[in-house]
């Protein structure tokens, strides 16, 4: 795999070259010319060789052909599984293009990607019912292919890691890298009080567990459904095994009024509270929705230090709420981010339509347009997620792993003089990511993600399957 060197490119409203190898990013060199200058517009910079700035630090060295070569800069990647450079460097000139870090999305049922509609108008018990009917038919061969397909969706849209909470976690891991993204999957118990269910549940993530250790670090994840769907005892145990491993723990919190006020009559105590009293919440506790809580709830995310995920296009589609405390969360210590919830409920996984519409509502309901501004909401979309996960992406400096959108700004929504991430994030769709690079190798280019004919088509059988009783 060569290295990638990202001429003339829009960074953070600088123009800028970016260079790429052994899946990080190696080197940034600022350019004077300021986006929109004729400097800019004219390419400058543009030849076909490395700027003397990157002869500085050594690596470097200049081939005949006008294009660089690099000394082996054997960088221990631990998350950018990016294989080392062959040496050679593929130049790109990208003037008119920015860049922005690869979106991770934090909370999503990749494989759910085949069950887009199933469910529609229907209030939240009706529907969990009609998709856990669907998933008592599903098969490790569903999740590999349903994960496929979403991940030809997340690449077009602009996503490079993803936090799965799914069945058949292996099957989904596998499918994502071979797409070249990031997924960390979490094997999700669900004992619904079952003794025996649960028995089977602790054997079943063990052993997943020990797969995963040949998987690298931070991939795989201990997770369990919600407090409505699994006894106490179990998510005491699931938690006591995610502390023993030094795993994320991945669950859904809060999600619908009718859980809080459950909760609360059955153990008089809140969902949040009630988890905290098992000893579950931590730094290491991702928690999907937070939609309903209380004040008390409120300081015990942010003192214990919870990754919340706020899911805003599944908690608007099945009404479940709107009202996502952002502001004070954040102001208590709970790391936000952002999640599109599976396609069950939110139908697509496009994380720029999630920024969008977790600003407008938020704005909305709190009747002030300055909440959640476009800086955080970028932030929560890419390197509040990358923390919580403890991946090393999310942003675009030196030494981060190489995860990067190219985004093209030669049409209508760019034209006005207005910050980038505004008209990007608010104006314009995500067909302007023209590329996306994910661990210093492209993975859509040109719009274009490979194998997706083979993909569709075996999703196609899979589901012909299923609906033929099989
Ligand atoms: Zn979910």
């Amino acid at each position: 795999m060569g290295a990638i060197l990202l001429k003339n490119i829009l960074l953070d409203g600088r123009i800028s070259d970016i260079f790429i190898d052994n899946g990080r990013i190696g080197k940034i060199v600022w350019h004077d010319g300021r986006w929109g200058s004729a400097e800019m517009m004219a390419g400058q910079g543009g030849q076909d060789a490395a700027p003397d700035g990157y002869a500085v630090n050594g690596n470097f060295v200049a081939v005949p052909d006008g294009a660089v070569g690099v000394s082996s800069g054997a960088v221990d990647a631990v998350d950018c599984t990016g294989g080392m450079s062959s040496g050679t460097v593929e130049i790109i000139d990208c003037t008119g293009k920015a860049a922005v870090p690869g979106f991770v999305n934090m909370h999503t049922h990749a494989a759910m990607s085949l069950m887009r509609g199933l469910g529609e108008d229907m209030v939240f018990g009706d529907w969990i019912d009609r998709i856990w009917g669907v998933e008592s038919r599903i098969d490790e061969e569903y999740v590999y292919w349903g994960t496929k397909v979403a991940c030809v969706e997340m690449l077009r849209t602009g996503t490079t890691s993803f936090n799965d909470h799914y069945w058949f976690s292996p099957a989904g891991y596998r499918a994502a890298v071979e797409m070249g993204l990031r997924p960390v999957v979490s094997y999700v118990v669900m004992d619904k009080g079952s003794e025996a269910e649960a028995e089977r549940e602790k054997e079943q993530i063990q052993r997943m567990y020990e797969e995963s250790l040949a998987w690298g670090p931070h991939r795989f994840a201990a997770g369990f459904h919600a407090v409505y769907s699994v006894s106490p005892e179990m998510i005491v145990w699931v938690a006591g095994f995610a502390a023993e491993h030094g795993l994320r723990l991945h669950f859904h919190l809060s999600e619908t009024e009718q859980e809080f006020r459950n909760c609360l009559k059955e153990t008089g105590l809140t969902p949040v509270q009630y988890l905290d009293s098992l000893g579950v919440l931590g730094p290491n506790a991702i928690a999907a929705h937070t939609l309903w809580l209380d004040d008390l709830d409120v300081e015990l995310l942010g003192s214990r230090h919870v990754n919340c995920v706020h899911n805003i296009n599944s908690n608007l589609k099945l009404a479940s709420g709107y009202r996502f405390r952002y502001s004070e969360l954040k102001a208590a210590g709970a790391n936000i981010c952002i999640g599109t919830d599976g396609c069950a409920s939110s139908n697509n996984m496009d994380m720029l339509e999630a920024m969008k519409t977790s600003a407008i509502v938020q704005k909305a309901w709190r009747g002030d347009p300055s909440a959640m501004p476009l800086d955080e909401l970028l932030a929560m979309a890419t390197s509040n997620g990358a923390r919580a996960l403890g991946i090393g992406t999310g942003e675009i400096k030196e030494g981060a792993c190489a995860d990067i959108l190219i985004v093209d700004t030669d049409n209508s929504f760019f034209l006005s003089d207005a910050p980038f991430l505004a008209n990007f994030i608010y104006s314009a769709h995500s067909d302007c990511i023209s590329s996306v690079i994910c661990n210093g190798r492209f993975v859509m280019r040109d719009r274009v993600v490979e194998g997706e004919e083979e993909i569709l088509e075996n999703a196609r059988k899979v589901l012909g399957k299923i609906r033929n009783g099989n």
